[in-house]
């Protein structure tokens, strides 16, 4: 659990020198709202997010943190899947976002049989990447310790190699030395004079 956590922080930091008061993101799997509510108070009431769930008690349980906080002026939750995020955001905001945030896997909590599927996955990371602004930030917290995960983080991995590096970064951290401990993909686009 704790290391999860510190994924998260890690995340979270990563994220703080990318998305600043103003600035569009999203959340692509809301989960417990974590996530959703960071991004939400980053990016402040001239901000957006969007965020996305296929699990109806997640989205409910964002809805009430979010009201709780008084920070859902900005928000805008989606019962969809991922799979789906590019034709969700309007058109205008496309190349805009300046943060994108996945934490794989399944609800802590909740019905273990709902995880993320790497074939959603990745479609949803493909379109992240046409929605994504100059010096925008992807960060990917995947969990290779349960069935699918492993594979999951490994078609994640081979997906980074293939980017193009003169347009984008990648850096992978794992948070312990077990293969099959959770780790974190931090994808950045960079600024492109030309
Ligand atoms: N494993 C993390 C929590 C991940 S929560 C931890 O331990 O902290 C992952 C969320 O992704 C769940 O709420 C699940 O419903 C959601 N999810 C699964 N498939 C999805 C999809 N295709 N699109 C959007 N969200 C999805």
């Amino acid at each position: 659990m704790s290391k999860a956590i510190s994924l998260t922080t890690q995340a979270h930091q990563s994220i703080k020198q990318h998305l600043n008061i103003g600035d569009i993101a999203i959340d692509a799997t809301i989960g417990n709202g974590h996530d959703t509510l960071f991004l939400s108070t980053q990016v402040g009431s001239e901000g957006l997010v969007f965020g996305f769930d296929v699990q109806a008690q997640a989205i409910e349980t964002t809805q009430e943190k979010l009201e709780h906080e008084k920070v859902t002026k900005n928000t805008q939750l989606f019962h969809i899947s991922h799979s789906e995020i590019k034709q969700h955001i309007p058109v205008s905001f496309h190349g805009k976002i300046k943060a994108i945030m996945f934490n794989l896997g399944y609800l802590p909590g909740s019905d273990k049989t709902v995880i993320t599927q790497a074939s959603s996955t990745l479609s949803a990371l493909n379109q992240s990447l046409q929605l994504l602004a100059d010096k925008g930030i992807i960060t990917v917290a995947a969990y290779p310790g349960h069935s699918g995960g492993d594979l999951e983080s490994d078609l994640i991995s081979q997906w980074c190699e293939q980017l193009k590096p003169e347009q984008y970064s990648f850096e992978l951290i794992h948070s312990s030395e077990k293969p099959t401990a959770p780790r974190l993909f931090i994808i950045k686009k960079l600024f492109l004079t030309e």
